[in-house]
């Protein structure tokens, strides 16, 4: 039974899909490669005037991040050890910072989402971050570094994008008004009050649910931070809060225009006792992670760090329907694909 449901609902979104021959020969895939390209070109631009060295990560390794909301990892055989590929490179950040004190990536990741993702417009199976680690960085530090490489991105595809933002019908002025003002932080006890008050049924204590994250970001006039979700809700790796228990010191980055998540990022847990802790309460077995931590028992530093799915900021800065369509061999859950 639960097969034939899933095999229906495989069918209906590859029907959604172009063939590459189609999406490719698109002048308006074109377009959006161009601006995904100089998204990318002004988001290393920043970070390397800011100090960060470019690093890359591994593909495959024996544990990968456990905090993708509802996502499944990839297994791979590795010589007879089952091997995952990444979900994101969060564990490889942290240790990076034993070399530099400022790190980032741009790295491909690959979450098995649930099927019914293959609809949100926002969910890709396989997808890039750009994941930017920084040693002795706080919350607030690690928000201003997002804040200031999304606002500096976009503004070079304002520069240099003008006919790619015409051939996709994406009016430069709204672009532009968007990122003028400062990006709001929001608690998310606000955004739940908020969408409770305005008749959404937002359980409080919980992930912002994925329709109530568009309708927040429906209306919005800039890019804005919810700080701070519950803890349950994310991977060990997070900050809790001492000042205030059962918080994550976390966020993510929405977009406007219905698009939803950009980015999420946190101030890190780095201390072996408290990362054990955490690692229990989320369920996850310290036994598997021995590599990550060796390395955390002989001491990482502090620092905070987030990741921007290159896809997700492509999608909003070129106006896209849906994420699918920012990348030249779109992956959908559930999809047979090239
Ligand atoms: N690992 C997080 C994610 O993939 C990003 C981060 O916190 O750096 O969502
Ligand atoms: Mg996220």
């Amino acid at each position: 039974m639960a097969m034939r449901i899933d095999q229906a609902l495989v069918v209906t979104a590859a029907d959604t899909l172009p063939s590459p021959r189609v999406h490719l020969g698109n002048p308006r895939t074109g377009a959006t490669l161009r601006i995904q390209q100089t998204l990318i070109a002004g988001a290393r631009e920043f970070l390397r005037a800011g100090g960060a060295v470019e690093m890359s990560h591994p593909i495959i390794g024996p544990v990968t991040d456990p905090g993708s909301r509802g996502a499944k990892q990839a297994d791979i055989d590795y010589y007879g050890h089952q091997y995952k590929l990444m979900t994101s490179a969060i564990l490889y950040k942290q240790a990076s910072l034993l070399a530099f004190d400022r790190i980032f990536l741009v790295a491909p990741n690959v979450r098995l989402e649930p099927i019914e993702t293959s609809s949100t417009h926002r969910h890709l199976t396989e997808f890039r971050q750009i994941d930017v680690e920084v040693a002795g960085a706080n919350r607030d530090d690690a928000m201003a570094l997002a804040e200031g490489v999304v606002r500096h991105a976009v503004t070079k595809v304002l520069v240099e994008c003008a006919a790619d933002l015409a051939i996709l019908d994406r009016d430069p002025a709204v672009l532009e008004a968007f990122i003028r003002e400062p990006f709001a932080r929001v608690p998310h006890g606000e955004v739940v009050r908020r969408l409770r008050s305005g008749g959404y049924p937002q359980a409080p204590g919980t992930e912002i649910e994925w329709e109530a994250e568009e309708l927040i970001s429906r209306d919005a006039s800039a890019p804005f931070f919810i700080a701070g979700y519950p803890k349950g809700s994310r991977g060990f790796y997070d900050k809790e809060s001492t000042a205030e228990p059962g918080t994550l010191l976390n966020f993510d980055l929405i977009a406007p225009e219905s698009c939803g998540e950009l980015c999420s990022g946190s101030e890190r847990e780095f201390e072996y006792a408290k990362i054990i802790t955490r690692m229990r309460e989320t369920g996850e077995n310290p036994s598997k992670y021995a590599w990550y931590l060796d390395v955390v028992r002989n001491g990482i530093p502090a620092s905070a760090g987030f990741g921007i799915g290159v896809e997700r900021l492509t999608r909003w800065v070129a106006g896209l329907d849906s994420v699918w369509q920012a990348t030249a061999f779109p992956k959908l859950a559930g999809v047979v694909s090239p």
